[in-house]
């Protein structure tokens, strides 16, 4: 399947490692120029080196997502660069653990900028160049609490669903554009941010990474955690030309996690 991203102007947010990595790679697989950022720049570096050796064309830039001014001054300068900006993709770290009576208002503050602000900003700033060439594609990546809450993410179960309230409206608002806004909801996948899950709560209930992993994927129809690769793939697809009449989608790329209809 040809996917039509030969020479789109690519943008992946939080993108050093995990899922967004994995996209990264694949758009300069298929011949997008990539632009990635991530906050920490001896992360970020070796990766868009990484794809640089591809053969690909890539920018990148050390920012933190939930800082407005940067991913707007980020933003302009891809598209000065590469000419404009047709996809972007959104995605941060995660929110804390916790249960709802150890939660702080600093750290709901912080999810709030995490996981809902750093999409408006790069939202805001990549629409107005999607708008002048009438098609854009943007893909958060979030969460499948956003269908089903994950026991002590309460941040996560709570600020994504504000997320896709966001991405439903932004879709029925720039649908005339031809703009798609769509959501990708992982379960598990093999990254950093599950393994040090999967340590954390691993140590708490006093039993093996092993053990606790086998619990975790025990409700997964699938039976197995997912690769970032297979979340990256449903975000390609999405982002594509193939997936041009679906916009303010959720598609859960969850082994079968998720239990409703
Ligand atoms: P990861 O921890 O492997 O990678 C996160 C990336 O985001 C890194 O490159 C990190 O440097 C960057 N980042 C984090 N905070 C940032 C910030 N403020 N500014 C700029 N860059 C920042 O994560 P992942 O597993 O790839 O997860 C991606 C998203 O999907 C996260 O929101 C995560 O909560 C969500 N998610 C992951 C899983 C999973 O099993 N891996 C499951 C459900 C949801």
């Amino acid at each position: 399947m040809d996917l039509g991203l030969k020479d789109r102007n690519v943008i992946v947010a939080a993108a050093s490692e995990g899922i967004a990595r994995s996209a990264a790679e694949k758009f300069a697989a298929e011949g997008a120029r990539v632009a990635l950022c991530s906050r920490d720049l001896a992360k970020l570096r070796p990766t868009a080196e990484a794809i640089a050796d591809t053969g690909a064309t890539v920018l990148f830039e050390a920012l933190d997502v939930t800082d407005e001014a940067a991913v707007q001054q980020f933003v302009a300068q891809v598209a000065a660069k590469f000419g404009s900006v047709d996809v972007c993709i959104t995605n941060a770290g995660g929110p804390p653990a916790r249960m709802f009576l150890e939660t702080t208002t600093a750290e709901w503050k912080s999810a709030v900028d995490l996981n809902l602000m750093s999409t408006i900003h790069f939202a805001r700033a990549v629409i107005p160049h999607m708008q002048r060439n009438r098609w854009g594609r943007i893909v958060t990546i979030t969460s499948v609490s956003v269908r089903q809450p994950v026991s002590d993410l309460i941040y996560s179960n709570t600020v994504r669903a504000g997320a896709l309230g966001l991405l439903k409206s932004l879709s029925n608002e720039f649908g005339k554009d031809g703009i798609t806004v769509n959501n990708v909801a992982p379960g598990y996948a093999a990254t950093a941010r599950l393994r040090s899950i999967i340590n954390r709560r691993a140590a708490k209930q006093g039993i093996s990474e092993e053990a606790f992993t086998t619990r975790l994927i025990a409700d997964a129809a699938l039976k197995r955690v997912g690769e970032a690769a297979e979340i990256a793939d449903a975000i390609l697809f999405l982002a594509s030309d193939r997936a041009s009449y679906i916009t303010g989608q959720t598609l859960l790329v969850d082994g079968g996690l998720y239990k409703g209809l």
